[in-house]
C-alpha cells in the first residue's frame, strides 16, 4: 500500500513562518490533539499539550481501522512509514453460522493499535511541551484571547485554545450544554487475543481479512492487530474483535456499566473491571450465536471490555477563541473506523486555515463551516449503518455501504 521506499524527514523543511503567529494550547494529548499540536508546530505556532493523565497514555482504544488521514501526518512529515506499524488484511470475508464462507471480496485495509500510533505522534511531538497531570478544569473565551485552568494550579492563557478533549469534553458541554450525548441502544464489546494462543487454524482463516458475522440485531467483526510491543509479523500479533449488542438504555446498561467493583461508569469498562457475569453471559452468547471460528477468538479474550456508543451532534465548534476538534465536537458511532480519522482531518483543515489567514479570527472563522459539514455528514452515514444492523436487519453481506471511509465508503 505504501511504495515510496526512500522515505526522508521531510519536517524541518515545512517549518515557516506563519502570517500570523498564535499561542496556542491544546487540552487533551491523545491523537486529535496531537495531530493539531504537530501542525500547528510545524506551521510556526507557539504550542502546548495539556493532557490530563498523570502519564503518558497506554492501550486505550484497541485496535483502529487506520486510515489515510489518520496516517497522513506520519506519512508526509515524518520518516515513520505507516506500514510498518499497521497489518494489511487482502479481504473482507463475511462468514455464515457454520462457519463457512457466506461473501467475500479483495479489498484492502490496513489496521493498527491506537497506542502504535499514540507512540509515533508523540515521537513527533516530543515531551517538551507535552504537559501531562494537568486536567482542565475552568476555562475561559474572550474575543481576543482565551485561558484555561488546571486542577493543579496552573493556569495557560494565550491566543487561542484547541479543545480536544474527547467524548466527554468539559468545553462542549459548557459551551453547549444542549449537545448531551445521544445513546445509540448498543455497546461495542471489545477485545484482544495475541494470535500465540489461538490455535493455528484459526488464526489462518483469520489473518488476511476482515472478518464479519451478521445476524439478528448484532453483528461481530475481527481483524489482526500489531502486538502491544507493535510487531506486525503473522504469529506476534493480536487478533482484535469488535462485537456490537443492544441493551435497553434504563437498567439493562446501567447494570452493564455497573463494574466489578460496583462503581458506576457511564462511557465504558475498561479491561479487567467488567462485572463477571456480564463477561460469562457474552462468552455464552458467543458460543451459542457466533460461528465457532469467532466464539473461540471471543472465549480465549482474557480481559473483554466495553464501550457505549453514543451520538453527539452540534452546530458549531469555534467560540470566540476557543474551537472544538475530534471527539470533542462530534463523536460518530464507529461503524466507517472514522473516528481518528476525523480528529486529524480538523487538525489539517485547522492548521491549513491558519496558514491561509492573516487573522486568527478569520482561521478560525474559515475552519469551522467545512469541519461542521463533514461531523454532520459521518455521523449520519454511520448511524444509518447502525440502524441497519443493529435495528432493521437490512444489511446483507459485502454491502457497500458499510465499507470504511471517512469522507464516504472506501475515501
Ligand atoms: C468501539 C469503538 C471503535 C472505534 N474504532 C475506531 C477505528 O477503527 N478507527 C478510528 O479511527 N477510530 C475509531 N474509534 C474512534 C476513536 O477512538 C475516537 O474517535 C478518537 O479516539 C477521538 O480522538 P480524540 O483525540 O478526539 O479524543 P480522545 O482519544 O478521546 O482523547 C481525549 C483526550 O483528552 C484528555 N482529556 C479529557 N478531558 C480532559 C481535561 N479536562 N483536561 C485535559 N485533558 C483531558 C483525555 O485524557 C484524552 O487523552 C472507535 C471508537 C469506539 C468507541
Amino acid at each position: 500500500m505504501f511504495g515510496r521506499p526512500n522515505r526522508n524527514l521531510r519536517r524541518a523543511g515545512l517549518r515557516h513562518t506563519p502570517l500570523v503567529t498564535a499561542r496556542v494550547g491544546i487540552i487533551g494529548g491523545s491523537l486529535g490533539g496531537l495531530s493539531a499540536a504537530c501542525l500547528l508546530r510545524d506551521a510556526g505556532h507557539d504550542v502546548t499539550v495539556f493532557e490530563r493523565s498523570s502519564s503518558e497514555l497506554e492501550e486505550r482504544g484497541a485496535g483502529i481501522g487506520f486510515l489515510k488521514a489518520t496516517y497522513r501526518y506520519l506519512d508526509e512529515r515524518t520518516a515513520v512509514n505507516p506500514a510498518d506499524i499497521s497489518v494489511e488484511t487482502s479481504h473482507i470475508r463475511y462468514l455464515n453460522r457454520d462457519d463457512s464462507v457466506a461473501h467475500e471480496h479483495e479489498h484492502a485495509y490496513l489496521f493498527s493499535s491506537w497506542n502504535a500510533v499514540y507512540r509515533k505522534m508523540l515521537d513527533a511531538f516530543g515531551t517538551d511541551r507535552y504537559a501531562l497531570g494537568h486536567e482542565c478544569v475552568d476555562f475561559e473565551s474572550n474575543p481576543g484571547s482565551a485561558t484555561a485552568t488546571f486542577s493543579n494550579g496552573t493556569t495557560f492563557e494565550g491566543d487561542v485554545i484547541v479543545a480536544a478533549d474527547g467524548i466527554g469534553s468539559l468545553f462542549r458541554s459548557r459551551l453547549m450544554p444542549d449537545s448531551t450525548p445521544s445513546y445509540a441502544g448498543y455497546v461495542a464489546w471489545r477485545g484482544m487475543v495475541p494470535e500465540s494462543q489461538l490455535p493455528g487454524p484459526v488464526t489462518e482463516r483469520l489473518g488476511d481479512a476482515i472478518t464479519y458475522y451478521v445476524y439478528a440485531n448484532s453483528h461481530i467483526l475481527i481483524y489482526p492487530i500489531p502486538s502491544v510491543s507493535g510487531s506486525t509479523a503473522p504469529g506476534d500479533r493480536l487478533v482484535n474483535f469488535v462485537w456490537y449488542r443492544n441493551y435497553m438504555e434504563d437498567g439493562d446498561l446501567s447494570n452493564l456499566l455497573t463494574d466489578r467493583n460496583g462503581r458506576q461508569r457511564e462511557l465504558s469498562v475498561p479491561p479487567g473491571a467488567v462485572a463477571q457475569h456480564h463477561v460469562d453471559e457474552m462468552k455464552a452468547q458467543a458460543a451459542g450465536r457466533l460461528p465457532a471460528l469467532l466464539a473461540s477468538v471471543v472465549a480465549a479474550t482474557e480481559q473483554p471490555f466495553l464501550q457505549v456508543i453514543y451520538d453527539i451532534e452540534v452546530d458549531r465548534i469555534v467560540f470566540d477563541r476557543v474551537c472544538l476538534l475530534g471527539d470533542a465536537a462530534f463523536a460518530v458511532r464507529p461503524h466507517a473506523a472514522a473516528g481518528t480519522a476525523k480528529a486529524a482531518d480538523d487538525a489539517w483543515v485547522l492548521a491549513q486555515a491558519f496558514d491561509q489567514h492573516d487573522t486568527i479570527d478569520g482561521a478560525l472563522a474559515a475552519f469551522e463551516p467545512p469541519q461542521v459539514r463533514l461531523g454532520h455528514e459521518l455521523l449520519e452515514r454511520t448511524r444509518r449503518i447502525g440502524f441497519r444492523s443493529q435495528v432493521e436487519n437490512s444489511w446483507t453481506p459485502g454491502d457497500p455501504e458499510f465499507i470504511f471511509g471517512l469522507h464516504r465508503p472506501g475515501e
